[in-house]
């Protein structure tokens, strides 16, 4: 067969688009050699619907195996007791919560999306928000954190069956035990998606979500360092107050219902090879080296944060406790909106993506903000010392929008910059 030129000339730009240019959307990553052969491998061909020992398919013994060590590592990783790892990803992982727990029209509260909550935490256009009664709670406008008292005050009011935990676009710590606590007092479930910030907790530099929350989901593709993909978890805590009655009588567990939920309540069957690579990627993140990688990465957005502060730009909340910022652009450029400001960083070979900020009076489009991230350019190598020049660059573009030269002079720096990091080994 001819050799599809056509597709793999596509796929080596953006290789060199990649390699070339400063990586700062908070949300990816660069995954390892090992991961990207296991993503490649001949585990794509295998049906396999069901779980390990209980398939639909013959020949399902090594890909067995294979799930087996996914769900195994991801336990140790977590201190978790149940793990689902053959969500598609991170949305399909809270919709198969949301299909197991809630009843359509049931009502849960989620961070409020324009805050930093996830689309699939409630927003009218997901099935999240078009099948259920979603309640978003807000941060407090003062402080850009979590009101966990007006969190408390919406619960009583709205009595939701579940809340959510966990953002898209957050700079702190999350208080989960308060959050318990609140979801205890109204007999609501926890359900925490800590996609984001899945990396640092496996590092134990922030607080892990399965002590305290019933439900934990995740992707697997962004601070974590796997495939794209998404997992489900559930600690110790859980075992059967929430378990139901069939019709038969007998209570049926949690986690028999989470995985009837993903499969076959909302897909058919998994895909064992980025299963593999999740694995793979887990098994890192056991390793002790990715304590420091994860430590790096908290250390560069605490300077870069800092950096940005030095310049005159405002980040919600004032700073970060992890991977990622939200710059509010109102306050040194209040005539640029995020779309604007992430069209001229791509033009220097700077990606970073536009978002709304709290209380924002400009719509999703458009935006007053824009969110950076420091989990790629610390797999990439870059350390503290180096944060404060990508933020002199980027404060070099937006100072001056229209003037070409000055971007073509600064894509130079940036490309002459990564140069020195390289990437791919193949
Ligand atoms: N949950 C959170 C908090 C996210 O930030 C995201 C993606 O950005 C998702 C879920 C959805 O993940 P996916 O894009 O894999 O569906």
């Amino acid at each position: 067969m001819v050799r599809d030129e056509k597709l793999f000339g596509l796929i080596e730009s953006e290789k060199q688009r990649q390699l070339h240019g400063i990586e700062l959307i908070a949300s990816e990553n660069f995954v390892s050699e090992q991961v990207m052969q296991a993503m490649g491998s001949v585990l794509t061909n295998k049906y396999a619907e069901g779980y390990p020992g209980a398939r639909y398919y013959g020949g399902c013994e090594v890909v067995d195996q294979v799930e087996q060590l996914a769900i195994d590592r991801l336990c140790e990783l977590y201190g978790a007791e149940y793990a689902n790892v053959q969500p598609h990803s991170g949305a399909q992982a809270n919709m198969a919560v949301f299909l197991t727990v809630l009843k359509p029209g049931d009502t849960f509260m989620g961070l409020d999306l324009a805050h930093g909550g996830h689309l699939s935490h409630g927003s009218p256009v997901n099935t999240s928000g078009i099948l259920y009664n979603a309640i978003g709670y807000k941060l407090s406008e003062e402080t850009g954190t979590i009101d966990y008292d007006a969190m408390e005050r919406l619960a009583l009011e709205h009595k939701p069956k579940m809340i959510i935990g966990g953002a898209s676009a957050y700079s702190r710590e999350w208080d989960y035990k308060r959050m318990r606590e609140i979801a205890d007092k109204v007999g609501a479930l926890l359900m925490v998606d800590m996609a984001h910030t899945a990396g640092l907790i496996a590092a134990g530099l922030l607080d892990n979500p399965v002590k305290y929350a019933h439900i934990v989901t995740s992707t697997t593709h962004k601070t974590l360092r796997g495939p794209r993909g998404g997992v489900i978890l559930m600690g110790k805590d859980f075992e059967n107050p929430w378990g139901v009655k069939t019709p038969k009588g007998e209570i049926k567990k949690m986690s028999a219902m989470l995985n009837s939920a993903v499969f076959p309540g909302i897909q058919g069957g998994p895909l064992e090879h980025v299963i593999a690579a999740k694995a793979v990627a887990f098994g890192e993140a056991l390793d002790p080296s990715y304590k420091e990688y994860q430590a790096q990465v908290q250390k560069n957005a605490k300077a870069m944060a800092a950096a940005f502060v030095k310049r005159g730009y405002k980040i919600v909340s004032g700073g970060t406790d992890n991977h990622l910022m939200l710059i509010d652009l109102r306050t040194k450029f209040p005539d640029l909106t995020g779309k604007q400001v992430e069209k001229v960083l791509v033009k220097a070979d700077i990606t970073t993506n536009k978002n709304m900020v709290p209380f924002d009076s400009r719509s999703p489009f458009q935006t007053s903000g824009i969110r950076v991230g420091t989990p790629a350019i610390t797999t990439r190598g870059l350390k503290e010392d180096q944060m404060e020049t990508i933020v002199e660059l980027i404060d070099r573009v937006l100072s001056d929008i229209d003037n070409e030269s000055n971007i073509v002079a600064v894509r130079k720096e940036v490309n002459t910059l990564m140069a020195k990091y390289p990437l791919f080994a193949w």
